[in-house]
């Protein structure tokens, strides 16, 4: 059986954190009949990106030397991981590693003195905790007796230059996995690469955005056509609700693909949202892991599981959103009014979540609100628009939800005396939407949680 095994940041945190990787990816060797060699995608070390992201805003503000005091730190942080996870190739190791870091700290000072950071520079340092956790994984792996090869990932995954949330170019990027990495699976060595990051046609750096070494993970898995692919985190798989929010949740033995795209959209952070897409291309199953409890069944998602009858699979929310009320008593039932009004959210590159309709007016939900004042000016053309912050948006997801009609009055019973902005359930009746108050939602989630689960 081949697999892609994706090891998220608390996954490699620590030496013993990496320790434990190399275990899980030996039991898997070991249990594949023709041993071959899995695809490793790894993130950067717990809090590293954030940190990065910090050091990118320091430039951008001027403040070089807290930039490059946070460098030092960093740096100091991912030599003494690389020293105790390797032996005969350390010293290779930390040379590479202080490399990269000399590397970004004239970066980051050249920013710094600028004062401008683009998008193509801050992915340039955001790239960094991938180029050099992923160094330090493989060389554990080669020194702990398991044949790896480190490929840097830039070299494979081709993006699109919308940087900070790059787009794949599947075909490019399939035909490079193909010479590039399964060379070194049918040689028997693991692969090891960084996730999230990748690079344009003409190798200028790019990320997918935060979260996306999952999304890399499936990309990979489906160029190369794998069996499943693996993503090993720091809870027991896909949980009913966010355990931030709610205390307890259970563990989802299985969803569809279907159901998996609905919750990571909608907030189930364990989950990158484009990750079910390359699974869904190639229906390859996708199961979500505990590092640390390597024996755990996990989740499983394939293309048709179903639910036990009666049942909704999980709830997830999205908080920060921004309600935009569209009202025109003259023009709303006029033909061309929506595309009118959609056109508008087009030009300024923002997506919908939820939509509701009535006689005369819409409402609309956006989750990136950075150009909501040109949106709204531009509504104003032709119609009255008006918008609320701090809304929330929790989805109540589940196959059943087709088949069951009374589940629908159940959800919206237990909110009962929360007050609901918008409701809406789509066509596919896979999920219902709520639209209510930031400072609601925990208190809804709850309620959700007691009634279903
Ligand atoms: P990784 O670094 O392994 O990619 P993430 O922090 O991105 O891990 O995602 C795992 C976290 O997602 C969990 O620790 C949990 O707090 C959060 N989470 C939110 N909603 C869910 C959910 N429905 N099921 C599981 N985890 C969730
Ligand atoms: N390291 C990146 C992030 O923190 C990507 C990932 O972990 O998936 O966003
Ligand atoms: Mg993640």
């Amino acid at each position: 059986m081949s697999v892609v095994m994706k090891f998220g940041g608390t996954s490699v945190a620590d030496p013993d954190a990496i320790n434990r990787l190399i275990g899980i990816v030996r039991g898997q060797q070991a249990k594949s009949a023709n041993r071959s060699a899995p695809v490793v995608v790894v993130s950067a070390l717990a809090g590293v990106t954030d940190t990065l992201v910090a050091v990118a805003q320091m430039a951008e503000d001027g403040e070089g030397a807290r930039a490059a005091t946070e460098l030092e730190a960093l740096q100091e942080r991912h030599l003494t991981v690389a020293a105790a996870v390797t032996s005969a190739s350390r010293a290779k190791l930390l040379a590479d590693v202080r490399c990269e870091f000399q590397e970004l700290t004239g970066l980051v000072h050249a920013l710094a003195v600028l004062r401008e950071v683009s998008p193509r520079s801050r992915d340039a340092v955001h790239a960094v905790g991938e180029v050099v956790s992923s160094r330090i994984v493989a060389a554990a792996f080669a020194d702990q007796g398991v044949p790896s090869a480190w490929i840097d990932a830039r070299t494979v995954l081709v993006t699109d230059a919308e940087h900070n949330a790059a787009a794949p170019d599947m075909i490019e990027t399939c035909e490079r996995a193909r010479a590039r990495v399964a060379p070194e699976l049918a040689a028997g060595n693991v692969a090891v690469l960084g996730g999230f990051i990748g690079a344009t046609a003409h190798g200028v750096t790019s990320t997918l955005g935060r979260g996306g070494s999952d999304y890399s993970a499936a990309i990979f898995g489906a160029c190369l056509d794998v069996d499943e692919i693996q993503i090993w985190t720091d809870v027991d798989g896909m949980l009913t609700a966010d355990p931030r929010i709610v205390p307890q949740p259970r563990v989802v033995p299985q969803l569809s693909f279907a159901e998996a795209s609905e919750l990571a959209y909608f907030g189930a952070k364990v989950l990158h949202p484009s990750t079910i897409l390359p699974a869904v291309t190639k229906n390859i199953p996708v199961r979500i892991l505990n590092s640390r409890k390597p024996e755990n069944a996990g989740t499983r998602i394939t293309a048709d599981a179903m639910p036990d009858a009666g049942r909704l699979t999980a709830i997830a929310c999205k908080r920060d959103v921004t309600v935009i009320d569209i009202t025109s008593t003259r023009m709303l039932m006029a033909h061309g009014f929506l595309r009118r009004l959609f056109e508008v959210f087009e030009r300024f590159k923002t997506a919908v979540d939820v939509v509701t309709t009535s006689e005369v007016s819409v409402s609309v939900t956006v989750d990136d609100t950075r150009r909501l004042e040109a949106i709204l000016d531009n509504l104003h053309n032709f119609a009255e628009a008006s918008c609320e912050r701090e809304m929330a948006i929790i989805c109540a997801v589940g196959e059943n939800l087709r088949a069951d009609p009374t589940l629908f009055g159940k959800a919206v019973t237990s909110l009962d005396r929360i007050p609901l902005r918008l409701v809406s359930q789509a066509a596919s009746r896979r999920n219902i939407t709520f639209v209510l108050r930031n400072s609601d939602v925990p208190h809804a989630m709850m309620r959700l949680h007691e009634t279903f689960f």
